[in-house]
């Protein structure tokens, strides 16, 4: 039976893998990468000779039928993304949805786990963690507002994916929806050299990346604390 594994890659640190995954990377036929060029420095540094191809929302019709061949032929494949954890904000969902409605019991589908900004991020935070909601990357126009005022009332902590070029708008909205008792997390550039958490309260964060544009660069997880659990 052939197998789909699903492997966590680092977010940032090429030491944040696992040996299963390493050992896995080494023995597939072929890696499914969301960009083969982003991969290779992972896969140059671990000495893995890997055939790769990359499977995205652009791919065709005739990329996926030549996996599901090779699937049909006993071939083992791995899929990985940019950074951390496939399928987590990350066009990978696409392959391991299309496969289990393909083959359904007769490819096995492999998760191994490793690396995600959101829990790294969470980790470190000092923001109760029990309960949270993801909303992974907030909505640019349609819904944005609508999420900020349920943010605002949360009654567990909330975890989302910013950009640089939002960083400072979703700031500004947070200091207008949010009560100055709700502590929110920036969490910066995980596990690289200029890796930051940037805690306080919504005027507090937003001010300092006001005053220090150099650190408005690079990626962010937001994380705000549940209404009434400072
Ligand atoms: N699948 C990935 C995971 O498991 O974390 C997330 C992919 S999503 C396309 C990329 C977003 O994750 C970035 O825009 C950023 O918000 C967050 N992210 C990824 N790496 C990060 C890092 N090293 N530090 C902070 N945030 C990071």
């Amino acid at each position: 039976m052939a197998t789909l594994y699903i492997v966590a890659t680092p977010i940032g640190n090429l030491e944040d893998i696992t040996f299963r995954s390493v050992s896995i990377l080494k023995n597939v036929d072929l890696i499914l990468c969301e960009d083969t060029r982003t991969t290779k420095k992972l896969l140059t540094t671990y000495a893995i000779p890997t055939h790769t191809a990359s499977y995205n929302s652009r791919s065709t019709e005739g990329k996926r039928e030549l996996i599901f061949s090779l699937l049909e032929e006993g071939k083992d494949i791995a899929l990985v993304s940019d950074a951390g954890t496939p399928c987590i904000s990350d066009p990978g969902v696409l392959i391991v949805s299309q496969v289990r409605a393909r083959f359904g019991d007769t490819v096995k589908i492999v998760p191994i786990p490793g690396a995600s900004a959101l829990v790294t991020a969470l980790s470190g935070s000092g923001i109760p963690a029990s309960e949270f909601v993801f909303l992974g990357f907030l909505p640019h126009k349609k819904g944005r507002e609508t999420l900020f005022s349920e943010i605002a009332t949360a009654s567990r902590t909330v975890v989302f994916y910013e950009s640089p070029h939002r960083i400072e708008k979703t700031l500004a909205s947070l200091v207008i929806h949010l009560s100055l008792d709700r502590t929110v997390v920036i969490a910066r550039e995980l596990t690289k050299v200029f890796e930051e958490f940037v805690s306080g309260d919504a005027v507090t964060v937003a001010e300092y990346f006001k005053k220090n544009k150099i650190k408005v660069k690079g990626e962010f997880v937001v994380i705000v604390s549940a209404k009434n659990m400072k």
